[in-house]
């Protein structure tokens, strides 16, 4: 796989190359010269994780060697991801079947699978990521007790809910939670100064696990066949119009990518929470990051995603992203009425998926069929949950064994001299 950078076509680099780098040196983004495949009717005819194992290994190419990376892959994806219709002409790719209950497990188990083969026995690593919520999560877990690596997790102080802070900061051993006086945005500002800290940075051989690291991408990139494939064995061959609630817009950018290599889809819906920076964009106005504000679909409180410069370098700009794009955002409000609607007709979806499913149905044409993503299990946002249904939620066995657990997080200020501190003190 060839990248470059999205400022600088010249700087290109490997898959391997762009996995370690992050960001590049001029504060780009790497973006995949992808190809187009023709063969599309026997790809989708795979099934699953075959299907992700033979993209993935188109796409990389012999970087990692074909047996290696195909253990990678199987490994990575070792859980369900069914597809189940909602209603008429509307159905959910589930994405939170994996050990932490929200589709960032695509992402953050291929990153780490993908780093170790990379790294070999006996390098040190810290993957330094900032957290929403679920990625932390994700990320604690794919890298707890890994051998060589230390994860260290900044999230929000307060701003995310309990059960996920319990997925990232109970778990101890390598893995460092830091609750950040401040918010998504701050953290990720942490993140990025740290990585911009070129002797911090080869000192502990930083890594980042956000969703701008190019492994994370091609993971996501897995699923969106996966939804017409499964759709074509329910016998719906119309190419469905895909909506993915937008946080830091990694999981669009991935959309986008499945569709330029040539998956057939009737289009894709940016759905967003009040935090509408891309809404607002591609409603006409100039692109303006903002401070985040905290919402019910908390992983997408985002007021500056670090993945739109990729998304606008594909698509060409404001004009292009109008024209490839619908959008669309949903309030809090929006949000309860939508779980409460689902709920009524028996569907049970979280904050983050009734997002996408109320503006995937305001911008759904007739005739058309619609998907949107669930991004998390309903059981991670009990609270809020509960008390619309009124119905006791069960938790699954992955949460109900960390409720015992201690939290292990240290405050931090949001200062880069304390993480500095912090990250030297081993
Ligand atoms: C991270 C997250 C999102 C947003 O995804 P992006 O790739 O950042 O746009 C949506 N839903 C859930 C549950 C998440 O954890």
């Amino acid at each position: 796989m060839q990248l470059h950078s999205t400022r600088n076509p010249l700087d290109h680099k490997t898959f391997r190359q762009a996995m370690v780098a992050n960001l590049a040196g001029d504060g780009g983004l790497y973006a995949p010269d992808l190809p187009r495949f023709a063969d599309w009717d026997a790809l989708l005819a795979l099934p699953w994780p075959d299907l992700a194992v033979e993209l993935i290994q188109r796409l990389i190419g012999d970087e990692f060697g074909s047996e290696p990376l195909q253990v990678a892959v199987r490994d990575a994806f070792s859980f369900p991801v069914p597809l189940r219709q909602v209603e008429p002409d509307r159905w959910c790719l589930e994405l939170h079947a994996g050990p932490t209950l929200a589709f960032k497990d695509f992402g953050a188990r291929l990153l780490a699978r993908l780093l170790r083969l990379h790294d070999g026995e006996g390098a040190q690593r810290t993957i330094l990521t900032a957290t929403s919520g679920d990625t932390g999560a994700a990320v604690a877990q794919a890298f707890w007790h890994v051998p060589g690596m230390r994860a260290v997790v900044l999230y929000p102080a307060g701003r995310v809910s309990s059960q996920q802070e319990r997925q990232f900061a109970t778990l101890g051993d390598n893995v460092q939670a830091l609750a950040v006086a401040g918010s998504f945005d701050d953290c990720q500002t942490l993140v990025k100064a740290c990585f911009a800290d070129a002797e911090l940075s080869r000192r502990h051989g930083l890594t980042s696990a956000n969703s701008i690291n190019i492994a994370r991408i091609l993971a996501q990139l897995c699923y969106f066949p996966l939804v017409v494939a499964q759709l074509r064995q329910q016998g719906e061959t119309r190419a469905p119009l895909i909506c993915v609630p937008s946080g830091n817009f990694g999981n669009l950018c991935a959309a986008l990518y499945a569709q330029a290599l040539g998956l057939p889809l009737a289009g894709l819906v940016a759905a967003c929470n009040a935090n509408t920076t891309v809404p607002d964009y591609l409603n006409g106005q100039a692109y303006r990051t903002r401070p985040s504000v905290a919402t019910l679909s908390n992983a997408m409180d985002v007021g500056a995603p670090s993945n739109w410069e990729r998304i606008d370098h594909l698509l060409g700009g404001q004009a292009g992203a109008q024209a490839a794009l619908r959008w669309g955002w949903a309030s809090d409000d929006d949000t309860r009425n939508e779980i409460m609607r689902l709920f009524a007709i028996g569907q049970l979806v979280d904050p983050h998926a009734a997002v996408a499913s109320a503006v995937l149905r305001r911008v759904q044409r007739p005739g058309e069929v619609g998907v949107f993503l669930a991004t998390a299990h309903p059981a991670k946002f009990p609270e809020e949950l509960e008390r619309l249904t009124g119905r006791r939620l069960e938790l699954p066995p992955e949460l109900a064994q960390l409720a015992q657990r201690p939290l292990l997080s240290e405050p931090l200020a949001v200062s880069v001299e304390v993480l500095r501190v912090v990250l030297n003190r081993g």
